[in-house]
C-alpha cells in the first residue's frame, strides 16, 4: 500500500524499527507535532508512520506535475504501440496463413501422387496398346495361316481390348482426380495470394502508426530529458519510487482538497495538517501514497 515501504498507514505505526532506525529523530520541529502528512524534523523527518519525508521548493514540486504529464503521456502512447488493432489482425492473418501453408504442402504431394499415378498408368497401357496393334496387323496382313492360331490370336486381341478399356478408364479415374486435385491447390495458391497481400497492406500500416508513435514518443522523451535535470535529485527518487507502484502516476495534484490520483477527498485531519504544513513539506496523499502537489486550488 505504500510504495516507499513504510509497509502500513501512518496512522497506525509508530516511529522507525530497529531494522530502519529514523535518522532524523523528532524533537527539532515546532510545528504539527503529531499532525498527519506532515514532516517532524527540519529539512528531513518521518512521518508518524516512519515514512521519510523530504523537503523541496514548491517550484520544484509543480515541476514534478509537467513531469507526471510527459511521463503520463508516454504510457499511453507505449499502450497504444503495444494494442495497435493490426498487431491482433496480423496475428489472426497469420495464423490463418500458417494452416494455409501446411494445407498447401498437403494439395502438392496430393498432385505429385496423382501426376505419378498417371504416368504409371500410360506406362501400363503402353505395351497393351502395341500388343494389340502387333496382332491386328498379324491378323490384317494374313500371315497366320492355320486357323486355329489365327483363332487364338483374335481372342487375344478381344482379352487385349477389354484390357485397354479398364486401364482407360483407370487412368481417366486419375486424370480426374488429378484435375480436381490441381484446382483445390490453384484455389489454395489464390487464397495464400490474398492473404499474403492483406498481411504486408496490414503490416505497411502498423509499421507507419509505430513510426509516428515512436516520434511522438522521442518528442515527449526530448520534453522529458529537458525536466528531469530541473527536479532535486532526493525528490526524483521518490517519484519513480512512488510512480513504479503506482501505475505510473507518483505525483498528484491537489485540487480543490482531493487527491486527483486516487480521487478522494482530504479528511478534516488531513486538511488541517496540509493547511499548516510549510510550503516546501512535500506531501503525500495519505489514501493513495502519492507526492501531492499545492496548487493555486487546492483549496487549502
Ligand atoms: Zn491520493
Amino acid at each position: 500500500m505504500w510504495p516507499d515501504g513504510a509497509g502500513a498507514s501512518p496512522y497506525r505505526l509508530c516511529g522507525a524499527t530497529a531494522a530502519s532506525p529514523d535518522p532524523f529523530p523528532v524533537g527539532s520541529w515546532p510545528w504539527a507535532r503529531g499532525s498527519v502528512g506532515l514532516a517532524q524534523g527540519a529539512g528531513h523527518g518521518s512521518r508518524p508512520g516512519g515514512r521519510p519525508e523530504i523537503k523541496a521548493d514548491p517550484a520544484d514540486q509543480r515541476r514534478l506535475l509537467d513531469l507526471q504529464g510527459v511521463d503520463t503521456a508516454l504510457a499511453q502512447l507505449a499502450h497504444r504501440r503495444r494494442t495497435l488493432p493490426e498487431h491482433a489482425e496480423i496475428a489472426r492473418l497469420r495464423g490463418t496463413r500458417n494452416h494455409l501453408a501446411s494445407d498447401l504442402v498437403g494439395a502438392d504431394t496430393a498432385v505429385s501422387d496423382l501426376e505419378r499415378e498417371q504416368e504409371r498408368a500410360e506406362n501400363d497401357l503402353e505395351p497393351v496398346r502395341e500388343r494389340l496393334n502387333r496382332n491386328q496387323h498379324r491378323v490384317a496382313d494374313g500371315s497366320v495361316g492355320d486357323p486355329r492360331a489365327l483363332g487364338s490370336l483374335v481372342e487375344e486381341i478381344d482379352h487385349l481390348k477389354r484390357r485397354i478399356d479398364t486401364l482407360e478408364d483407370s487412368e481417366l479415374a486419375v486424370m480426374e482426380q488429378l484435375e480436381s486435385a490441381t484446382e483445390g491447390r490453384e484455389r489454395l495458391r489464390a487464397e495464400a495470394g490474398e492473404l499474403d497481400t492483406q498481411l504486408g497492406l496490414l503490416s505497411t500500416k502498423r509499421d507507419r502508426q509505430l513510426r509516428e508513435l515512436e516520434l511522438e514518443m522521442s518528442d515527449r522523451q526530448v520534453l522529458r530529458e529537458g525536466i528531469v535535470p530541473l527536479i532535486p535529485a532526493e525528490l526524483l527518487r521518490l517519484y519513480d519510487k512512488v510512480s513504479a507502484t503506482h501505475a505510473g502516476i507518483g505525483a498528484a495534484e491537489l485540487r480543490h482538497r482531493r487527491c486527483t490520483g486516487c480521487r478522494l477527498e482530504l479528511n478534516s485531519a488531513d486538511l488541517r495538517a496540509f493547511a499548516a504544513a510549510p510550503a516546501d513539506e512535500v506531501l503525500r496523499c495519505e489514501e493513495c501514497g502519492r507526492i501531492l502537489v499545492r496548487g493555486p486550488e487546492s483549496g487549502l
